[in-house]
């Protein structure tokens, strides 16, 4: 028995994390496995109903379940509410450290039938196979943040960045070991040339890497490697990186897959691990049924692969959206002459006919 919390969120979320539980409710009659499906809100939903975006049954939820399965929170409702209530402040970022999720995995993998879909040339993208590590508890996002009046009459805001040595070691071993189990071939991303925890960084980094000869590592400043992703991925293995840098260089990284809406995570580190799809809850398609599941169902699939070590149900996940994907049904965020448009539910539904096969 898997006990998994379900925390829809927000906009698309809704929409996209139902789908994913059909996934996983599939895996399940399939391989007789039993998994349990707690839901509780969190974000934007959460505030209306509770007054806050992370009650304290959510967390408590969170912590006694196996894993949580996230889909995505905010929404321009929320945006002018005091800081600490806002979605992502006071709900993604305190789960993120509650749960102690240091290492934010996003694997960015082009699915063969996709190489039309993204914008991008196909010799560039063809065969795109790169994970990015992402540190997610430390940084600008969690430094301490303010403002004072200045005198002239305007304003001056301040947002702290910091990372100890700790902090870089922790998520550069988490790197170097996945590296290990892949090409081995190592990137770390800084901007040591400017900033001084980038300094510390690259020097953290360079040290770990004494303990592992047998990977190639480089380290590369983050404007050029924004570039390079366009220009070259396929020179990319395993990408390590601090939190900002790593949340806006994965968005670019997911065209590179067609679609953001392809794109999952794990974000790894403490007792419970949280699956969620890297983009957030698109409030320009919300309610129309036009959202991708596929990245949250993909994130499912990284659930049952870390959190459960049911590697063989995660590569049937894989395989069936990789052969929808052949079979050429899209969502209107892949679409493309001669192929199927269906919606989301339609997406998950072929999902799992592919996995009841
Ligand atoms: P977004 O990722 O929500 O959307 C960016 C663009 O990608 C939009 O055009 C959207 O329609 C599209 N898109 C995203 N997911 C898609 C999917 N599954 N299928 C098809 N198209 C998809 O980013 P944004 O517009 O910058 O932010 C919207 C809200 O989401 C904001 O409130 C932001 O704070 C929040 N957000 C939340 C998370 C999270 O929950 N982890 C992450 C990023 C942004």
């Amino acid at each position: 028995m898997y006990k998994i919390a379900v925390l829809p969120g927000d906009g698309i979320g809704v929409e996209i994390v139902p789908e994913a539980v059909k996934v996983l409710k599939a895996i399940a009659v399939k391989f007789g496995h039993q998994f349990e499906f707690r839901e509780a809100p969190v974000g934007g939903a959460a505030y209306d109903i509770t007054g806050h975006p992370l009650p304290p049954e959510t967390l408590k939820l969170c912590q006694e379940s196996d894993a949580v399965l996230l889909g995505a929170i905010g929404g321009p409702k929320y945006d002018n509410l005091p800081v600490h209530l806002r979605p992502e402040i006071g709900a993604l970022l305190p789960l993120r450290k509650e749960l102690a999720l240091y290492a934010n995995l996003r694997p960015c993998i082009l699915f063969p039938g996709l190489l039309k879909a993204s914008t991008l040339k196909e010799e560039v993208i063809s065969g795109v196979d790169i994970m990015v590590v992402r540190e997610l508890t430390g940084g600008l996002y969690f430094g301490e943040k303010y403002r004072e009046n200045t005198p002239d009459g305007g304003q001056k805001a301040t947002d702290i960045l910091s990372y100890s040595t700790y902090e870089i070691e922790r998520i550069a071993r988490f790197a170097f070991e996945a590296a290990r189990k892949r090409r081995k071939n190592l990137c770390s991303v800084d901007k040591a040339n400017v900033i001084e925890t980038s300094r510390l960084w690259r020097e953290t980094v360079t040290k770990l890497g004494q303990e592992y000869p047998d990977v190639l590592l480089s380290h590369m400043y983050v404007d050029n490697c924004s570039m390079q992703l366009i220009r070259n991925p396929k020179q990319f293995d395993v990408i390590v990186t601090e939190n900002m840098f790593g949340d806006i260089l994965t968005d670019e990284a997911s065209m590179l897959t067609g679609s953001i809406g392809m794109l999952p995570s794990a974000s790894i580190g403490g007792k419970v691990s949280l699956y969620e799809p890297s983009h957030g809850s698109a409030p320009d398609i919300a309610g129309q049924k036009k959202a991708n599941p596929l990245a949250t169902i993909l994130s499912a699939a990284m659930m049952l692969r870390y959190s459960f070590n049911l590697e063989e149900e995660a590569l049937l996940i894989e395989e069936a959206v990789r052969q929808v994907m052949a079979d050429g049904y899209r969502t209107p965020d892949l679409m493309e002459a001669g192929c199927t448009l269906v919606n989301t539910v339609e997406m998950g539904d072929k999902v799992v006919e592919m996995i009841m096969r």
